[in-house]
């Protein structure tokens, strides 16, 4: 059994409550250890460690937060396997995608930041003529809340803990329920990397204890939050009238739109990884699969084809392309979207059924699952499932698939398959996402502003965007005689 406990002032602590829950390996189906369910009062610890080591880790000098952010990037990745190993058990993922994508990227996440903020600068105006001048200081905003989800564990845990820190900030984190084990890790990392005490808490805990009680917090002052719509339509409720900053990555139904004149061996082998990476589960995979009409029957028999090969089995076969679902609810809920199939407006091409794995069989597998629609108001079109299934649709026109593309009330992000400049550039322009990826798919630069429209979010991560968010700007006017 694995006891997770809180990481607050530079010390694992277990909950002031002593009330627990346990913790699953999807994989095997089975509990494997236990982690705090954490109250107020833990959270009340955890913003006084982080509002005494604010005073300092503000003033730390820019070159001192940058090598100890970077030092923490050095250590994840000197102990990758042991990490990708954690991450895959906890969350069901392949170990070999956790090694190749999820570690790497949390250790990207510090070293990013560690060198971003050292280039970070502020603005000045000179009001000519007036004798005035305007320089914008961007300060650090204090104590800060950072909340995620379960599908990327510790890439999207970092990905909010660095900004912040890297800005000055000191943090109150909450990592998903579901997948605590890395952000646990995290604590000793922090510690052997130096980072001051108090500068980075972890409480760990149930969404509406844990979670809740940062949100509810007076003194936590902004609140970075990825995880789904309802969860953060619930959370601006809360933070609103305290006025708290507010940065939500929330949930999408993402399309892709395949073309005929598209270069087609790389977009078959890229959109079988866009429907299928991490079983369907990243906020980023195009779940709505639109293809010209000239080549549908050619695209879906390849697609069927190519999909029939993936190999679902344990995180840590590697053979294994598809691992477990994150959870049994997840699993329940995902396959209600099968089973309601027909209902719902579809008709399931490939897929569709729960997979026994040999030596693992209550671990919550499903077969990658293909479904066409006729419609895309339908319910399989318009509601995030956020496991391994996607739709398939055939258009006939451009305008027709821009307005289908559109027609739904998520805007996180949209693939494009063409080699038509004119279109592209159409197209990019008017479709309602965050994100556009032309002839690609999850290709990342951290400089760029990653978030989503509608009901995909507010606000934008990544890069300068995300040191914006993390601190306050104050204007200081000075006049000369
Ligand atoms: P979730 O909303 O259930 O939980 C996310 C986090 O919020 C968890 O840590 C949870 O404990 C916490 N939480 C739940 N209720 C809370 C409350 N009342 N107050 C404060 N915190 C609370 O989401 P999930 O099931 O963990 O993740 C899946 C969702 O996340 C999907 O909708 C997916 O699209 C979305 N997601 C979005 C992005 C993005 O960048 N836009 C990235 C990854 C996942």
């Amino acid at each position: 059994m694995v006891t997770i406990q809180n990481y607050i002032n530079g010390e694992y602590l277990p909950p002031v409550a002593d009330r627990w829950i346990a913790n699953y390996d999807p994989s095997m189906g089975e509990v494997y250890g236990q982690i705090p369910n954490s109250g107020s009062e833990d959270v009340e610890k955890a913003y006084q460690a982080a509002k005494e080591a604010f005073p300092s880790w503000s003033n730390t000098t820019l070159e001192e937060r940058s090598k100890i952010l970077s030092k923490i990037a050095q250590i994840i990745t000197e102990r990758l396997p042991e990490l990708a190993e954690a991450e895959s058990k906890d969350n069901g993922k392949p170990l070999s995608l956790a090694k190749a994508i999820d570690i790497p990227r949390a250790s990207s996440n510090f070293q990013f930041f560690a060198n971003a903020i050292t280039q970070f600068a502020s603005e000045a105006h000179e009001s000519v003529g007036l004798n005035a001048m305007n320089f914008t200081l961007r300060q650090p905003i204090g104590v800060v809340g950072c909340i995620s989800p379960w599908n990327l564990p510790l890439y999207l845990f970092t990905w909010k803990i660095a900004p912040a820190l890297a800005a000055g900030n000191c943090v109150v984190a909450k990592p998903s329920e579901v997948t605590p084990v890395t952000a646990y890790l995290l604590g000793e990392i922090c510690n052997e990397a130096g980072l001051p005490k108090g500068v980075l808490n972890i409480v760990h805990g149930l969404g509406t204890t844990t979670g809740q009680a940062i949100v509810e917090h007076p003194d936590i002052k902004a609140i970075s939050f990825t995880g789904g719509t309802k969860t953060g339509a619930h959370i601006a409720s809360v933070a609103a009238p305290m006025f708290k900053k507010l940065s939500l990555e929330l949930g999408g139904k993402n399309p892709n739109l395949i073309f005929a004149d598209c270069n087609y061996e790389k977009m078959l082998a890229t959109t079988v990884r866009s429907s299928f990476a991490n079983q369907g589960q990243i906020c980023l995979c195009g779940s709505r699969i639109f293809v010209e009409s000239t080549i549908y029957e050619q695209f879906k028999s390849d697609f069927i084809s190519a999909v029939s090969q993936l190999t679902v089995g344990h995180p840590f076969d590697s053979e294994t392309n598809v691992g477990a679902l994150v959870s049994k609810a997840h699993l329940e809920k995902v396959k209600s979207y099968i089973d309601n199939a027909t209902e719902y407006g579809g008709r399931i091409l490939y897929g569709g059924k729960e997979v026994l794995v040999e030596n693992a069989e209550n671990g919550y597998y499903l077969q990658p699952t293909v479904i066409e629609v006729e419609d895309n108001q339908c319910k399989l079109n318009q509601e995030e499932i956020f496991g391994p299934i996607v739709t398939l649709m055939p258009f006939d026109s451009e305008e027709e698939v821009l307005e289908m593309a559109n027609d739904v009330s998520y805007g996180l992000s949209a693939t494009i398959w063409t080699n038509n400049l004119n279109r592209t550039m159409r197209l990019t322009k008017q479709i309602q996402a965050g994100i556009v990826w032309v002839n690609t798919w999850l290709m990342r630069d951290l400089r760029t502003p990653f978030g989503g429209v509608k009901n995909s979010g507010v606000g934008r991560e990544g890069g300068f965007e995300a040191l914006r968010f993390f601190t306050e700007p104050k204007n200081i006017c000075i006049k000369y005689d």
